[in-house]
């Protein structure tokens, strides 16, 4: 019997991701399996969450990894945080905005959107105007907008929400690791992550962190969480405790390799200090830019709020993009992403997330694509 796994060759991921893994975390999953109470592991859980606080800038006490990619996350905080007939808003410029509405709807939240063109950021003075004449007790926006490579003013909506009763979540699933990301000095009461994006772990574990103020709207619930599976108030029983282990409870089979590999990723940032890694990210963005604007390609978002991390391409007229990401994978060995919704077929998304964010993976994929325009 063939084994296919054996036919499997490095990609050099540069889409939306996952992105490129680096061996390290390889060889952390590598590892033998422990069983999910053994105190070495605990050991392990306590220091993920630690690592976690100082990447989310946070001293959040709930910051765990979720089980499950990044829509695991942020299902984690909607159905922790929202009732039926609570009132959301939804800021939307992109594919994850209108995950979050429908996310919010199918637990019977009363939704209001604000939407924002595609490719544009959020305006902070519509966000302020809704918010003067309305009240929200939760308002919902996508940090990098993985769709359209969109960077929004996460710091300035926050800012508007001082001393009003709402709760603020926060979608950093490409941002974290990526770009700034300040939980506390915001005032960010919600947010998840995904370990595929600029963590450069394999997809499946989802970093959230909950403020106190989040954690009290949990507590004082009339309802009951309504999805077994994510519900915090179990998990924590898990995550909390430290006692070698023998007060916590069991809710369910942690995935322990999954976590090996977070724990890995998350040293890896940290040995490489937070600050160095945004700036890596940043340096390559403008190398990219540089590149590709000699190959007549532009950017879809404009330069004040591009993420570095995710650069949304317009494609030239008259190019079958479809078979020129094909050629790039299967003769190169390089994964771009095309268009998602509306944008799909109109523009390129080249990720630099994480380990991918090298000056020769630049280097590569700008020779590789001469050959194709
Ligand atoms: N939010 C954003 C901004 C994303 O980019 C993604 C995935 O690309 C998700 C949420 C959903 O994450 P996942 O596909 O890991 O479930």
């Amino acid at each position: 019997m063939t084994n296919r796994l054996n036919e499997i060759k490095n990609v050099t991921l540069m889409g939306p991701g996952p992105s490129t893994v680096p061996k390290e975390i390889y060889e952390a999953i590598a590892k033998p399996t422990l069983g999910h109470m053994d105190p070495r592991f605990i050991e392990i859980m306590d220091l993920i969450k630690t690592y976690l606080q100082k990447i989310f800038n946070t001293e959040n006490k709930c910051t765990i990894p979720m089980s499950g990619t990044g829509s695991a996350g942020m299902e984690t905080c909607f159905v922790n945080l929202i009732e039926k007939g609570d009132k959301v808003l939804v800021l939307i410029n992109g594919v994850f905005g209108t995950r979050m509405e429908d996310v919010a709807k199918r637990l019977g939240a009363d939704v209001d959107t604000l939407e924002f063109d595609w490719g544009t950021s959020v305006v902070v003075e519509d966000v302020k105007k809704k918010l003067d004449s309305n009240h929200y007790n939760m308002i919902a926006v996508v940090h990098a907008e993985t769709s359209t490579g969109v960077l929004n003013p996460v710091e300035k909506i926050a800012e508007l929400l001082k001393g009003k009763n709402s709760l603020l979540l926060v979608d950093a699933v490409t941002s974290l690791g990526g770009v700034e990301v300040n939980v506390d000095a915001w005032g960010i009461d919600a947010i998840y992550s995904g370990t595929q994006k600029c963590l450069s772990c394999p997809p499946g574990i989802s970093p959230i962190s909950f403020s106190d103020r989040a954690l009290q709207k949990l507590k004082h619930r009339k309802t009951k969480v309504p999805n077994w599976y994510l519900d915090l108030s179990m998990i924590i029983q898990y995550w909390e405790n430290s006692a070698g282990g023998s007060t916590r409870s069991y809710h369910h089979t942690a995935p322990i390799n999954m976590l090996y590999a977070t724990y890995q990723a998350l040293r890896l940032i940290l040995d490489e200090g937070l600050d160095n890694v945004y700036k890596r990210h940043l340096e390559m963005h403008k190398i990219l830019a540089k590149e590709l604007d000699a190959l007549g390609l532009s950017f879809l978002v404009d330069e004040g709020c591009r993420l570095p991390q995710l650069n949304a391409m317009k494609l030239p007229e008259g190019i079958d993009e479809a078979k020129i990401r094909t050629k790039l994978l299967v003769e190169d060995g390089i994964e771009i992403g095309g268009g998602l919704g509306p944008l799909a077929g109109k523009v390129w998304r080249i990720g630099l997330m994480g380990h991918t964010a090298r000056e020769e993976n630049i280097k590569n994929l700008i020779v590789a694509l001469k050959k194709y325009l």
